[in-house]
């Protein structure tokens, strides 16, 4: 069955019937699967890295560390715990079931539906698919039509590693996808915006499926002035500048006071030139806009506050240089919606709890950075804020760490996933009690049988 040419309807029944035929349940078959993705990996690396260029200007290096070796680490891993993973829970008695058996069976849901974004359009859509691929479901895999080269090389490549009876790939824009959500899932994975995550869980809703939205949000980061400010510069700047700042964890506005300001401008001249020279347009490390659309909402953010660094674009390359705004405040538009560009505002206060009102004024947001060398300030800021994940003293590395859940709250999303937390994702924790049907239970039982009376409900 070929990935694209059949429809929604027919794509879901085919890995409805091999779902219901029991193959992908066999832990076997599903190690064999996950081998076959990292083969994939392995043996494609130059394509993939085309395909990362193309689409986002992405260097060799940056791909292989954010996207290649992201997703082959997350392999290694699973592949390494699966065996523990799969097997029943067995919680503790009480001694109402002493005789009898009580245990959680680990079962896949059956077919589930990935849609992946476009800006780590490698990492986001395969990354998801391992654990549910390790629960023992079927995949639709429905990569993000904005990275056109890596769906291309997604959708071509699938089908020649992975079987075809379990894993689909299907393309399309928001024609398709709507198309595609008219079909019952039994799990819906969705990775994009707020706007569309709303859009994706009414659609799921319908057919009560359960859902994990990755969404985003403006993730904020606060400088105290005892934090080594050089070294918070450094984390900053690699957090924020990194594919362009189309990073959904990309530190999104920096909360400091003015002396911290002066110092972090001062070292961020220094650590920019460090990282992509005189001229970041001519660095390989140093990408590109995803395309026009994108590229004309950043250019409309330049004309906030003043810029401190950067600011220079060039429209035939959809290339914005990597820019700080000073002198912004919370009520300018910039301020508004998830920056998602290379454009870093800096909005000054003057103590913690200054930053917490920002913070807490806004929609809960996917990660949250402080730096700090006070642990005061940093339990204040965690206590009296909420977000997705948070990274004390660095920016983005929580999500490198796979035995923490990755996921947004509220407005940032819900669910998680990565490690052990995508395994139990896409896995349904299935009570069993097994009673015991034995003289003496059967005796125990009795008090629970009309007719009832005092005596009865007294046990
Ligand atoms: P996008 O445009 O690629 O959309 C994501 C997916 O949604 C695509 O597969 C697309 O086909 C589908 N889609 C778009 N509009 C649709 C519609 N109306 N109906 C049905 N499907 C539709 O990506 P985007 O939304 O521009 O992604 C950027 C956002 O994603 C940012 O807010 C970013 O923070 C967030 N993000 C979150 C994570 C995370 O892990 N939490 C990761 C990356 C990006």
């Amino acid at each position: 069955m070929s990935a694209t040419t059949h429809l929604p309807g027919e794509i879901v029944h085919h890995l409805r019937t091999t779902f219901e035929s029991g193959k992908t349940k066999p832990i076997e078959y599903r190690i064999k699967q996950l081998r076959a993705l990292q083969r994939l990996l392995q043996e494609n690396e130059k394509e993939i890295s085309k395909a990362l260029f193309a689409d986002l200007h992405k260097s060799k290096h940056e791909g292989v560390m954010t996207e290649i070796n992201f997703v082959l680490n997350e392999l290694t891993y699973i592949l390494m715990h699966l065996h523990d993973w799969v097997k029943s829970e067995w919680p503790p008695k009480q001694f109402a079931n002493v005789l009898d058996s009580v245990y959680i069976l680990h079962e896949p849901y059956g077919v589930a539906l990935i849609i992946g974004a476009w800006n780590y359009p490698l990492q986001l859509t395969l990354s998801p698919v391992i654990g549910a691929i390790a629960a023992g479901n079927c995949v639709v895999i429905k990569p993000s039509e904005v990275a056109v080269a890596t769906a291309k090389f997604i959708a071509n490549t699938i089908p020649k590693y992975l079987d075809e009876d379990s894993i689909q790939v299907y393309l399309g824009g928001i024609p398709e996808t709507t198309e595609l959500l008219k079909e019952k899932f039994d799990y819906i994975f969705y990775t994009g915006s707020s706007t569309v995550g709303k859009i994706i869980h009414a659609a799921a809703a319908k057919h009560l499926t359960p859902t994990t939205l990755e969404l985003g949000g403006k993730s904020p980061v606060y400088l105290d002035a005892s934090a080594h400010i050089e070294r918070a510069a450094r984390r900053i700047i690699w957090g924020k500048f990194m594919n362009v700042g189309q990073t959904c964890v990309a530190p999104d506005y920096l909360l400091c006071s003015k002396e911290v300001q002066a110092k972090f401008l001062s070292y961020s001249k220094k650590i920019l030139k460090e990282f992509f020279g005189n001229n970041p347009k001519l660095s390989p490390d140093y990408g590109r806009i995803i395309n026009d659309r994108q590229f004309q909402r950043l250019v409309g953010l330049l004309k906030t506050g003043n810029i401190a660094i950067g600011g220079e674009v060039d429209a035939s390359e959809r290339y914005i240089a990597p820019t700080i705004i000073t002198d912004v405040t919370m009520k300018d538009p910039i301020m508004e919606d998830e920056i998602f560009g290379p454009i870093l505002p800096i909005v000054n206060v003057d103590n913690p709890y200054e930053a917490i009102s920002y913070i807490t004024n806004k929609e809960k947001p996917l990660a949250l950075y402080i730096f700090s060398n006070n642990k005061d300030i940093v339990k204040l800021i965690l206590d009296n804020t909420s977000s997705g994940g948070v990274t004390v003293n660095d920016t983005v590395m929580h999500l490198t760490v796979p035995n923490l859940p990755f996921g947004g709250v509220g407005n940032s999303g819900m669910g998680a996933y990565h490690g052990e937390y995508s395994y139990n994702t896409f896995t349904h924790k299935r009570s069993v009690l097994h009673k015991n049907l034995g003289t003496l239970v059967d005796k125990l039982s009795t008090a629970r049988y009309p007719p009832l009376n005092d005596r009865k409900i007294s046990y």
